[in-house]
């Protein structure tokens, strides 16, 4: 455990979040998105809260996840959507766990276990609308929809659903957006013709549920701006609140002369006399090595930058002449509206080049997480 550092995770703000994203997407159901851990958040107590908050569905990438959701006593449907070839989907059919399907033999796969178990297979069938990532390709789209029909036909299996996700929603206005809008279409007509009523069609991520009411269908799928994040870059949602506060105790300070190189490599050098503030997160904790002389940090009562080269356990700050002494706060991001001079995990992810979820999905496994 890193001494004296934490991730405090504020859960009225996922509940508050999940409300939020609600009302925003006109009542249309919400999917919570939970995977890779809540994205960073803790993946049950993220559940819950926004299961709190509306969401009546919750979506993982694995199959694992979902079931340690259900193992967890969680009892909303649940979608985990990379389901590969090969993967045994036994335990996942029995826990009523809907299997996202991308290929033909995933189906099959799914078929062939329900009839082994007796059961019915929950699947909702992933049409690749332009993604070209997951989903089942247009040229076989006709065909997993048949079979899908047979199966159903059989009592072997239930599709619950057909979906597809977005490659630009984060760029509203985006020509791909409106084509795999067109092609989605296309595809639930083809699925409709076999005969097949899924629950629930739905494409729309984040971006999507706050920019194009025409992507609602009947399920939006809410993953990072359930923690508060946007993922849209300069674009304001009122009322949404970042979940996740980044904060550790300094460890040490020292003053050091002008012309003191910092950290590995002497990356940066000290300007006169001043006070280093050393605070106890590294790259092993999820904070970039690329933040090295970069990283926003607030310290002192001022916003700071991080002094040198980020270590695995540990960075630097230069406090100047300011009366920080050990055990004093610094807070690498946060909710502004608690502190407007908070730095943002979107802040962090624009200087850094990337994106918000980056940025709090790697914060490390040895962080503790602290919940409000
Ligand atoms: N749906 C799928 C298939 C995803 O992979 C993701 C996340 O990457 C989401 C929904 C949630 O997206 P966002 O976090 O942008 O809302």
């Amino acid at each position: 455990m890193a001494p004296f550092a934490h991730a405090r995770v504020d859960l009225d703000a996922i509940t508050s979040n999940a409300r939020l994203l609600r009302e925003l997407a006109g009542g249309t159901p919400l999917m919570g998105v939970v995977k890779a851990d809540g994205y960073g958040h803790g993946m049950l107590p993220a559940a819950h809260a926004l299961v709190a908050g509306g969401a009546t569905w919750l979506g993982t990438a694995f199959i694992k996840e979902g079931l340690e959701l259900r193992r967890a006593g969680v009892t909303v449907p649940v979608l985990s959507w990379i389901v590969p070839p090969g993967e045994p989907v036994g335990e996942a059919i029995e826990a009523g766990i809907d299997l996202g399907v991308s290929h033909r033999a995933v189906l099959d796969e799914a078929v062939a276990e329900a009839r082994r178990l007796g059961r019915v297979a929950r699947v909702q069938l992933k049409a690749d609308t332009g993604l070209h990532r997951g989903g089942v390709d247009r040229a076989d789209w006709e065909s997993v929809v048949a079979a899908a029909a047979r199966a159903e036909e059989e009592g072997l299996l239930k599709v619950s659903g057909v979906w597809s996700h977005f490659a630009c929603a984060d760029e509203p206005g985006h020509p791909s957006i409106r084509a795999q809008l067109d092609v989605f279409h296309e595809a639930l007509e083809v699925a409709e013709k076999a005969g097949l009523a899924p629950e629930v069609r739905h494409i729309a991520n984040s971006a999507a549920l706050l920019t194009l009411p025409e992507a609602r269908f009947d399920l939006v799928r809410g993953g990072i701006a359930s923690y508060g994040l946007c993922p849209i870059p300069d674009y304001d949602v009122p009322g949404l609140r970042p979940a996740m506060t980044l904060e550790a105790k300094v460890a040490l300070t020292k003053r050091a002369p002008e012309g003191s190189g910092v950290s590995y490599g002497h990356r940066y050098f000290t300007r006169g006399e001043t006070t280093l503030a050393l605070v106890p997160l590294g790259y092993a904790d999820g904070v970039p090595r690329a933040a090295t002389n970069k990283g926003p940090v607030l310290l002192g009562g001022r916003r700071r930058t991080i002094a040198g080269t980020v270590c695995m356990d540990q960075f630097v700050v230069d406090v100047g002449n300011a009366p920080v002494e050990a055990g004093e706060h610094a807070v690498l991001f946060g909710d502004p509206s608690e502190c407007p001079a908070v730095p943002t995990a979107e802040e962090w992810a624009e200087i850094l080049d990337t994106i918000p979820y980056e940025i709090v999905t790697r914060v490390g496994a040895r962080v503790p997480r602290e919940y409000t």
